[in-house]
């Protein structure tokens, strides 16, 4: 058993990519301005406004033509994409921005402390800097971004939280959708997660590690929620909502409750992995 284990717990390490990253899924509207152009789990999403596209994550490298056909068959146009906008930067999100970049002739706009990792493909990565596994075609960002940072197209305002501890530039977008008469609160989570080997105690290349995902959880805790979404749709339990909404359920996404306890749970395992690194 031992022995098993040994042999196991490299490959353990390091996050291991899921079917459902490539596995196309239906484009749909979520609210508003607001639609869905990921896949399964790799969220992509669309802001559309009267000055043009806004897309947020661009996925693998291999993911720009399905998010494309995605735009596209909601009607839109690709090469309307004026600014690309990420969750975080590594690979899973990222990776396709070079090609979409080069396509659109959009603007980049990344949160500080991720413009390195993004301008030179992953390398810069805390974690995963020396792993050519995780790295990807580097894209120059036009325009850095800072906490509370807004961007705006044709009258819709994106708000750039600094959500940092996964990377250090982790960004959970808000912005308000007006859907049926209502105002919805719309958090996209960039990631509340303590990867396989993100070490929190005595970390001397990222020092402040653990009070950024403190800082983090505050943040999420703060942000008032109606429409929960998230870099990855397990997050937020796309596939669920979304059948719930196939079948007629409009408010399917609306789910303040959901997102507390989703920020609940990941802070309570960020609290005990911290505890399990401390020895307490
Ligand atoms: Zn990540």
């Amino acid at each position: 058993m031992l022995a098993l284990m040994i042999f196991v717990l490299p490959v353990a390490l390091k996050a291991q990519p899921s079917p459902d990253w490539t596995t196309p899924f239906p484009p749909f509207h979520i609210a508003g301005n607001l639609y869905y152009v990921g896949t399964a789990d790799l969220a992509s999403y669309l802001v559309v406004t009267p000055k043009g596209l806004i897309l947020i994550n661009s996925n693998l490298a291999s993911s720009p033509p399905l998010i494309r056909k995605g735009v596209e068959a909601l009607g839109f146009k690709w090469s309307d994409i004026k600014i690309l906008l990420i969750s975080h930067a590594h690979y899973d999100h990222c990776a396709g921005s070079a090609t979409i970049l080069k396509e659109t002739g959009a603007k980049y706009e990344v949160m500080d402390a991720d413009v390195s990792v993004v301008e030179s493909g992953g390398r810069t990565d805390f974690q995963y800097g020396s792993d050519a596994t995780m790295h990807f075609a580097p894209a120059h960002v036009d325009r850095v971004l800072h906490d509370a940072d807004t961007v705006s197209l044709g009258g819709v305002v994106l708000t750039a939280h600094l959500t940092a501890g996964h990377t250090r530039g982790t960004t959970t977008w808000t912005v308000d959708e007006r859907e049926g008469g209502r105002l919805l609160h719309v958090v996209i989570v960039g990631s509340p997660n303590v990867n396989p080997g993100y070490k929190l105690v005595g970390n001397a290349v990222y020092p402040r590690i653990t009070a950024d995902y403190k800082h983090e959880f505050a943040v999420l805790n703060s942000l008032p929620c109606d429409i929960f979404l998230g870099a990855h749709g397990g997050y937020f339990d796309l596939k669920e909502k979304y059948a719930k909404f196939k079948n007629g359920d409009r408010d399917a996404f609306i789910d303040p409750g959901g997102y507390k306890a989703y920020v609940a749970d990941r802070s309570q395992a960020f609290e005990t992995e911290l505890a399990r690194q401390s020895g307490r």
